[in-house]
């Protein structure tokens, strides 16, 4: 193990695994922090350049953030990683009272690192800091619309004074003029940062550029934090200190046979427009709470549609609805009620599906993956190939079968998402 990353949120997670292996980094991305006294062959996979430890930390409270990430630390360091990484969102969610700040102060202190960089940047995803602001889409982050989110508003792009209220550190600044000056310039600047006695120095990026330079000036850093774009730079660094062996394709993963089925539970628009084009060519079966507003029910009801009609041709099992059906079932049932309703009914029909034979299975909404992912027992998601930017095929492994999954946040892929992923697999 090369690199050894430890992820705030489970989609996250993904997209930095797919970073990696776009990088040339054959990746593995562990579901939680693995018990140390499990610690296996089949734990550290044995060709894995890189472990991504996927946590929900991001709104946990601190401490116990802070525990997860430095048992994810101490996993890691175990397994032999030689460089870390701590990956939040790229636009930086956190509060005054953490955990971005309090995650890296304990990380920084378990590796005696005394220093880190920080960058969210992802130019390509229209996220870009210039003089320690953050902009997303175009405007400053606190007029993005992430000064409203529910858990963690954003309301100051200054990414140095949002970072200095979460640490008792310090935090300095390596501005755009030195960065553009490449990869001497920048370590240079963190170098004399730290030499200054700054804990932290937000470093800007306004292009992949950018990006790749950061990573290779910080070729030496035992800790790295920022989003997935900062980890663009990384697998070079590997590769130029001849720890890197070519070793074909790092996405290639083993065929599994078996048949093919799509659940969706998220309701954003994207999953709408994909659930749309799919009812063009799959069979789609539509569950339904307010008629049955029970778990076990709904699942049954779908299991019995799904009878006779799997194999490989995918069925589609869709809680999705628009934003006034969702509205009406959740003014019947709650909010988090109708959620938690739908999510156990979602894991349930996984699980059942498997039982039955699926082997190959899209699973549409965070949350709704999330609860697949644990009812299916999964523990393991190898990296496999990209449907869309941000979503691969992975191989999942756990106390079930081999199975090949691909989880996909609400909003990621392209309105042909759902057949456009069985024909990858040559369903
Ligand atoms: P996304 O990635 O789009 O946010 P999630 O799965 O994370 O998707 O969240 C969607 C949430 O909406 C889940 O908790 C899911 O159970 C819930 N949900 C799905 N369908 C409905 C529906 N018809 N009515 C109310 N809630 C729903």
């Amino acid at each position: 193990m090369l690199l050894g990353a430890i992820a705030d949120d489970f989609t996250g997670a993904t997209d930095l695994c797919s970073m990696l292996v776009r990088g040339g980094m054959r990746t593995v991305q562990l579901i939680g922090v693995p018990r140390l006294s499990e610690m296996g062959p089949n734990d550290v996979p044995p060709d894995a350049d890189a472990v991504v430890v996927a946590l929900k930390s991001r709104t946990a409270p601190v401490k116990e953030a802070v525990e997860q990430s430095l048992a994810a630390l101490h996993w890691l360091r175990a397994g032999g990683a030689r460089q870390f990484f701590f990956k939040y969102c790229s636009t930086f969610d956190s509060t005054d009272k953490g955990n971005i700040g309090p995650v890296a102060d304990a990380l920084i202190d378990a590796l005696g690192c005394g220093f880190a960089l920080a960058c969210p940047a992802f130019p390509t995803n229209a996220r870009t800091v210039y003089l320690g602001h953050l902009f997303a889409g175009g405007v400053l982050l606190n007029e993005s619309g992430m000064e409203n989110h529910p858990l963690t508003p954003m309301k100051d792009a200054n990414l140095v004074r949002v970072l200095s209220r979460q640490t008792d550190g310090t935090v300095g600044l390596v501005p755009f003029g030195t960065v553009d000056q490449g990869a001497v310039a920048i370590r240079r600047a963190m170098t004399g940062l730290k030499e200054q006695g700054r804990r932290y120095a937000i470093v800007d990026a306004v292009s992949d550029a950018h990006l790749v330079a950061i990573g290779e000036a910080a070729e030496h850093h035992a800790l790295i934090t920022g989003g997935s774009g900062i980890a663009m730079g990384l697998p070079a660094n590997f590769r130029r200190a001849g720890l890197l062996k070519e070793a074909g394709d790092p996405s290639a993963l083993p065929a599994v046979a078996g048949h093919t089925a799509v659940l969706s539970g998220s309701c954003s628009r994207a999953t709408l427009m994909q659930l749309g084009r799919a009812r063009e060519h799959l069979p789609v079966f539509e569950l339904d709470p307010l008629t049955m507003p029970d778990a076990a029910a709904l699942a049954a009801g779908a299991l019995a549609w799904a009878e006779g009609k799997l194999g490989a041709t995918p069925i589609v099992i869709a809680a999705s609805a628009p934003p006034e059906k969702v509205a009406a079932v959740q003014a019947r049932f709650g909010r988090d009620e109708a959620g938690t309703l739908i999510e156990d009914a979602m894991a349930h029909i996984a699980f059942e599906l498997v039982a039955r034979g699926v082997r190959r299975m899209v699973v549409a909404g965070g949350e709704t993956s999330g609860a697949a992912v644990a009812r299916l027992g999964v523990r393991s998601l190898r990296i496999g190939p990209e449907i869309d930017p941000g979503v691969p095929w992975t191989l999942a492994e756990g106390s079930g079968p081999p199975l090949m999954l691909a989880l996909k946040s609400g909003n990621f892929g392209a309105p042909d998402f759902f057949t456009k992923a069985f024909q990858m697999l040559g369903a």
